[in-house]
């Protein structure tokens, strides 16, 4: 067994406090990471807390890992000793349906397994990456640039594939008009992403405080989602939406800003559905439609178009002793515009 230790929370109620655990020893396609960074993403407070209704206890959180191997199975091919690596939300799915064969494992048949909160195939509970390391297969850790700032990448592994996934499917390139709705993690990197493909792109945010900030991360305007007579103006404009909003909100405003024939994708995931008016789909001939995160060769493609183009993710680097002063921030929207837990914080 492998000796792990991280923060991790007891019940949807407890803070996140410090936990010893252990992690199976290395199979032949695993690869042994020590972690350096992980990201907070608001799915590991949802999650938490019991948003979802999901939960399951002990866990340590965290989906957005990047860290240096340490050791490889007999059998890994892509990696060595030293290489710094990215992990991200699944680790591991069926690789034989349909989804897994194309690539798409984040839409496995069977059901990919979740980094932290779910039985893996060894009958192991998996746990995240608020520790110390984490023991992989190989087809699901992917190579990171060392050209970039390693702690602005962690996110990218969640926040960066989870829009760079949905900006690629529809398509969202120059001539067109897209929206992304809250400046959060998530929000910040569509907003890149957006911009870096060419588009005209508009924030939407409730937070009047980040309208500069918005700007300089690549938004063309921006649009105070609260001022009604604003969110008109932008009647059958867009031709792409995206809502990377964590809490429950009325979707109607921003499907009536889309063109006809055009799409609105829900990557945020409150905990309670929108009510849709079935008009503003019928007149227009809008799609409301979803995604999640990326499969393993588009999150690669996703890391390597970053090191490209230079795109990280803007983090607040934290010790992990700050884990939930952070997650109350995160929920008031006050984060700018991630918080990276900087894992030497840890101890030994
Ligand atoms: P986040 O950093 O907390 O950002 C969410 C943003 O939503 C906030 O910054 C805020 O932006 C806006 N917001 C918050 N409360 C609001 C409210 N009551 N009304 C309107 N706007 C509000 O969260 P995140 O980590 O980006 O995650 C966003 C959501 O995506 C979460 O639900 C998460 O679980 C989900 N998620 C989904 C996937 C997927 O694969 N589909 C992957 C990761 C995360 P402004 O201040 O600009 O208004
Ligand atoms: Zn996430
Ligand atoms: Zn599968």
């Amino acid at each position: 067994m492998t000796q792990s230790h991280g923060y991790a929370a007891q019940s949807a109620t407890t803070p996140l406090s410090p936990f010893k655990f252990t992690r199976r020893e290395l199979h032949d396609h695993d690869v042994h990471v020590d972690i350096q960074f992980c990201g907070v993403c608001h799915s590991d407070i949802h999650f938490v807390r019991n948003e979802w209704g999901n939960a399951v206890f002990p866990v340590v959180p965290g989906h957005e890992i990047v860290g240096r191997v340490r050791a490889v199975g007999s059998a890994v091919q892509k990696f060595k000793a030293g290489d710094l690596v990215g992990v991200g939300v699944i680790v591991d799915s069926c690789r034989t349906c349909a989804s897994c064969k194309s690539g798409e494992e984040q839409y496995c048949e069977v059901g990919a397994t979740l980094t932290y909160g779910v039985r893996d195939k060894y009958g192991d509970l998996t746990q995240g990456g608020y520790s110390n390391n984490i023991i992989t297969d190989e087809r699901f850790v992917h190579t990171v640039s060392s050209k970039l700032n390693a702690a602005g990448v962690a996110p990218l592994l969640c926040a960066g594939i989870t829009t760079y996934s949905p900006l690629r499917h529809w398509k969202v390139g120059p001539n067109q008009k897209v929206g992304v709705i809250g400046l959060g993690g998530l929000g910040h990197m569509a907003l890149k992403f957006a911009h870096s493909f060419g588009a005209h792109v508009i924030q939407f945010t409730t937070s009047e405080s980040k309208i500069e900030d918005a700007k300089r991360l690549g938004a063309d305007e921006v649009v105070i989602s609260k001022d009604a007579a604003a969110m008109k103006k932008q009647a059958n404009s867009f031709d792409f939406i995206i809502d990377t909003v964590s809490a429950p909100h009325d979707i109607n405003p921003y499907l009536e800003a889309l063109k006809r024939d055009s799409t609105y994708a829900q990557v945020g995931l409150p905990d309670k559905p929108p009510i849709i008016n079935a008009g503003n789909l019928i007149f227009k001939r809008r799609s409301w439609s979803g995604s999640i995160i990326g499969g393993m060769p588009e999150t690669q493609q996703m890391l390597d178009y970053c090191a490209e183009k230079n795109i990280t993710a803007d983090v607040e680097v934290i010790p992990i002793q700050q884990i939930n002063e952070a997650f109350e921030r995160v929920v008031k929207a006050d984060v700018k515009y991630r918080f990276v837990i900087d894992m030497a914080s840890l101890g030994a």
